[in-house]
């Protein structure tokens, strides 16, 4: 029996017992008995995993949970001791990543990870890969099992983003990706709702059982088994494996389904609008070639606020090199349409790519943040990884490529951290990659924290935003004070409007964006820190108090203004439209947008 169970069966028995002071601390203290023993950490009984672990036995094992014997008063009774305070999570919002199915991509780079059965560049251990398999790849069912995890842990999924990954975005079918998206917001507004129209979880994942499909892990390895051989092998291709694989009975049948129109799509934006769940974000992941203003309305038309687009280099040589069929004049295009289309722009760039050097990776990421072309608002900073599937291998075997020695890519990261501007965030600078994957290269999952150690230690004033975000003790709502950070690109001239306390720790911002052909204001994003906004409503009081967001639109609608542009536009999310709503503006077709007079 495990730890788990042994601790789940002591609390029944208890309640069953009508023994008194069952509470939080009495739980803790049964934790720690059960843990007391416990050398191994993935054993250990965590209490937040309680809730979850009792739901999961019940709808996965009926028969296991028959024999705890749970009547309907005792079930209450845990249930209501096993429930945590509902959790925000730092922002306000549950991020929900959700991957598309695997499909060919129109690239084959260097140190892309070749694994079938997943889309192109990612593994089947990452985290989220994983839910995807379990679910399979359906967007519904991938965001409705991530919603039931989170409730279960206690978190609040009032205000959801979404994160769409996957291969290449482009390279979907057209009726694929209204149909991945459709999903997304249907699942969003089915989650607890009395009764679901249509497909509901249990009858979608008997419809995918119908065509043959499954979530077995040990069946899907066997399945593809050979085509991975075959890639490892060089005989095939990642692509000509997966056109293999989708062309199995059971690929083909599920494709038949996976389609809907813009009207479907439109049906389940309008309920999301008011729904229990609502989309603040939506984010898609492509590449900057595969940008063009066709495809910017459609994402726009989907919902999308914002794209993550992989660059991983600004020199030319280095992206042949690495076999990455774009070049540097596709990538400051796509910047400069992204930009003017209102989207948030995150980024992936990678350093120690093949026929990179410290020094050149540190004069491609000045590049990157001072040059007028580029100028992200997000980036994702990995290092290159050696991945046993990736064609990277030969050349590491051959000794022409190496990974950086640990301190050597701290001291790259620490200068990339420090040259990044007041309106950047790094989101993130490790993927999700298990290290059992890695073949070569960073392996230590803190590598952030070494290099923020090292950042503190120089003394060095740090501008990022990620560095500067406020946690709830250091911040008091009522001292911030507005700045604005005025800088240039290729098109628009951009404005970083923020709320920073007396030592610059940042609360929230706004972006900006003033395009140089004067057509109309655009706002990229609003974001308020969930915990500061919270705290500045409390202590301001309802009626009178002016949120701190509604400050950020009311004064970049004024600049503006006062900089002679007749409308601003919002790049708005579906679950936000009422809220611009409530500010004045009016839906557009892509946009909602306001007049700029005297009056607004
Ligand atoms: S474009 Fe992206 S997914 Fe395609 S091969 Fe290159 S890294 Fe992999």
């Amino acid at each position: 029996m495990s730890r788990m169970e042994a601790a789940i069966l002591e609390i029944i028995a208890a309640i069953k017992a009508g023994e008194r002071a069952l509470d939080a601390a009495w739980l803790d203290k049964l934790v720690r008995r059960h843990n007391r023993a416990a050398h191994d950490a993935n054993r250990r009984v965590a209490k937040r995993r309680l809730l979850p672990y009792y739901l999961g036995v019940k709808r996965s094992d009926p028969q296991r949970w028959a024999t705890w014997e749970v009547d309907a008063a005792t079930e209450e009774a845990l249930l209501r001791l096993l429930k945590m305070k509902p959790r925000r999570t730092a922002s306000g919002v549950a991020t929900i990543t959700v991957i598309t199915k695997p499909w060919p991509c129109s690239s084959d780079c260097l140190y892309c990870p070749n694994d079938v059965r997943m889309p192109k560049s990612y593994l089947s251990n990452e985290p989220a890969c994983q839910r995807a398999e379990r679910n399979y790849f359906d967007p519904y069912l991938q965001v409705y099992s991530r919603l039931t995890a989170l409730s279960e842990m206690g978190h609040v999924t009032d205000k959801v983003e979404l994160i769409v990954l996957g291969g290449t975005w482009g390279d979907y079918p057209e009726e694929y990706q209204t149909w991945f998206v459709t999903e997304l917001f249907r699942a969003l507004n089915d989650f607890g709702a009395p009764a679901i129209e249509g497909d509901g979880p249990e009858r979608r994942d008997a419809r995918y059982r119908a065509c043959g499909a499954t979530y077995d892990k040990e069946t899907i390895a066997q399945r593809t088994e050979a085509c991975q051989r075959a890639v490892s092998a060089g005989e095939l291709t990642y692509n000509q494996a997966i056109r293999e694989l989708n062309a199995r009975a059971e690929s083909r049948d599920i494709a038949t389904w996976q389609t809907a129109t813009l009207a479907d799509l439109k049906r389940e934006h309008q309920k999301n609008e008011d729904a229990a769940h609502r989309v603040v974000g939506l984010c898609i992941e492509t590449r900057p070639d595969l940008i063009d203003e066709g495809r910017l309305r459609a994402m726009r038309l989907l919902g999308c606020t914002k794209v993550q687009m992989g660059i991983q280099s600004l020199d030319q040589a280095t992206l042949q090199a690495n076999r990455r069929n774009v070049t540097v004049e596709q990538i400051s295009h796509a910047f400069s349409l992204l930009r003017l289309y209102g989207y948030k722009i995150q980024i992936h760039m990678m350093v120690n790519l093949l026929g990179m050097t410290p020094d050149a990776d540190r004069a491609d990421y000045l590049r990157l943040v001072r040059d007028e072309r580029f100028l992200p608002d997000e980036i994702k900073l990995y290092p290159c990884c050696l991945v046993e599937s990736s064609r990277l291998r030969a050349y590491y075997e051959r000794g022409e490529w190496q990974p950086y020695a640990e301190d050597v890519l701290v001291d790259v990261l620490v200068d990339d951290v420090l040259a990044t501007p007041a309106y950047v965030r790094i989101s993130r600078m490790i993927r999700d990659i298990s290290t059992t994957d890695i073949v070569a290269g960073n392996k230590k999952t803190n590598l952030r924290q070494m290099v923020e150690q090292k950042v503190a230690k120089s003394g060095r004033p740090v501008q990022e935003i990620r560095e500067r975000e406020v946690s709830l003790a250091n911040v008091d709502p009522m001292s911030l004070h507005m700045d604005c950070v005025t800088y240039h690109t290729a098109v628009s001239e951009e404005r970083f409007l923020q709320w920073v306390t007396e030592d610059n720790r940042i609360a929230g911002f706004c972006r900006l964006s003033l395009p140089l052909d004067r057509g109309e204001a655009m706002i990229r994003e609003v974001h308020v820190y969930g915990r500061v906004a919270r705290i500045h409503a409390t202590e301001r009081g309802g009626a009178q108090h002016t949120g701190l967001g509604k400050q950020l639109v009311e004064e970049a609608c004024a600049q503006a203004r006062d900089m002679g542009y007749d409308a601003i536009n919002v790049i708005s999310s579906v679950g936000t439209r009422n809220y611009y709503r409530a500010l004045g503006f009016a839906d557009g077709d892509l946009y909602q947008r306001r007049v700029l007079d005297e009056q607004n």
